[in-house]
């Protein structure tokens, strides 16, 4: 099969097996470029493994700290005539690298949501590791099947109050137009809230703590996205926003229920990145590519992984205090947020149009970040090569 992209509005629904290997080089390249964290952790749990945010934690604690990594995702393995999804290929790519290492690794793929993963964690932990030191938190999904009530909850995109009529990129095709969206009921506020909410990494603590695999020191972190009043009115103030301030409500039960252990758990304020999930919210890629162009241009740009370097090697694990905020979130999102890169976003935000787009913006880096998350784009892959989808050797 000659593997290209097939983009279908927001997604692509092809990847490439040696594409998202040199993904995966890349990332560990970057992580290894800056040298060894000291005093980091040596046995991590990353749920949400396998693709952005989750992927870059678990590769710069793998190739920063030297640790074991137990990773859990939800993934599409290939089929005769069909690809893997990008993060299956992401997988198996990590894990080779890690075991060329000498590093511990394991992927268990399924609904994080589940007891029955919870379970089989549980059981790897005990057999593998013993106990872990650290749990990432990043999972990016859009239902939840709830495992003590069996509803299933969809989470849905949506401002809260009312009508908001904006700007928004149509990525694939690269015009901006103006939507209106409509606000989200009582029902789907609940909704979002119950699946990207912070009851899941409750759970998850509690049948850790339970089992009894949590070390002493025992640090959990789980991310988030504040952005500023260009994107409030559908991130922060809307459904998103509820279920992400339920995970600062999260993160001070599980710090109560960590003190035993003289633990902790955070949240962690990350800068907009261009992944499968962000690119699913309207108005934040047209925010995004003016962000990226000013970033750039500012020399302050960061990829993925340089921002989930930082945050492990200059806050978590760095000995020193960390740069929180008055809610005790680890604030990463400082670059984004100062008043010259959101004044010059701000500044282009009100003129951008589709015929000056390539100008205030950075499209062209928006779209080959989002192919570079299915395997697309890389220099020295042979994107003519007729390859098995199966592709087992990564
Ligand atoms: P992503 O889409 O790249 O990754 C999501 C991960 O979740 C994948 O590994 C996927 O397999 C896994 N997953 C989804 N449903 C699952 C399930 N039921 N069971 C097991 N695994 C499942 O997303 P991302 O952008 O890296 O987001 C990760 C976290 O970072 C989210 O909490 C997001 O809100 C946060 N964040 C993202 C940004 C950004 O700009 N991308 C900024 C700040 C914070």
């Amino acid at each position: 099969m000659i593997i290209k992209p097939r983009i279908r509005g927001f997604i692509c629904t092809t990847a490439h097996p040696k594409g998202c290997a040199a993904h995966v080089d890349e990332q560990i390249a970057a992580v290894k470029a800056r040298g060894t964290i000291a005093n980091g952790p040596k046995r991590v749990l990353v749920i949400g493994a396998s693709g952005g945010y989750g992927l870059a934690s678990r590769i710069v604690n793998a190739f920063g700290a030297g640790a074991a990594t137990l990773g859990v995702s939800f993934e599409k393995a290939p089929e005769a005539d069909r690809t893997a999804t990008a993060g299956w290929y992401n997988n198996r790519a990590f894990e080779t690298r890690a075991h060329a290492a000498g590093l511990y690794a394991k992927t268990l793929d399924g609904d994080a949501f589940s007891d029955q993963m919870k379970t089989q964690v549980i059981e790897r932990i005990k057999s593998d590791l013993g106990e872990i030191d650290l749990l990432v938190y990043s999972l990016a999904s859009p239902v939840r099947q709830h495992p003590r009530t069996g509803v299933l909850y969809r989470s849905a995109i949506k401002p809260i109050g009312e009508t908001y009529h904006v700007k928004t990129l149509n990525v694939d095709r690269g015009v901006v137009q103006e939507v209106d969206l409509e606000p989200a009921t009582p029902d789907e506020i609940a909704a979002t809230v119950a699946v990207m909410g912070g009851e899941d990494w409750e759970f998850w603590i509690d049948a850790l703590q339970a089992a009894g695999v949590l070390a002493a020191g025992f640090k959990t972190m789980s991310y988030t996205y504040i952005g500023t009043d260009l994107t409030w009115p559908i991130y922060w103030h809307a459904t998103l926003g509820k279920a992400k301030e339920d995970l600062d409500r999260a993160a001070r039960a599980i710090t109560k229920r960590l003190a035993v252990l003289k633990g902790e758990a955070r949240v962690a304020v990350l800068k907009f990145v261009v992944s499968q999930a962000s690119s699913a919210i309207p108005v934040v890629p047209l925010y995004g590519s003016l962000l990226y162009r000013v970033m750039k241009d500012a020399g302050v740009h960061e990829t993925t992984i340089e921002q989930i370097d930082r945050l492990f090697r200059t806050q978590v694990y760095s000995g020193k205090p960390q740069r929180l905020d008055e809610e005790q979130r680890v604030r990463m999102d400082d670059v984004e947020l100062t008043d010259a890169i959101q004044g010059d976003v701000k500044r282009r935000w009100p003129i951008v149009s589709t015929e000056n787009l390539a100008t205030l913006g950075d499209l062209d880096g928006f779209r080959a970040d989002f192919l570079k998350i299915f395997g697309f784009g890389f220099d020295g892959v042979d994107y003519d090569e007729d390859l098995d989808p199966a592709l087992a050797e990564l």
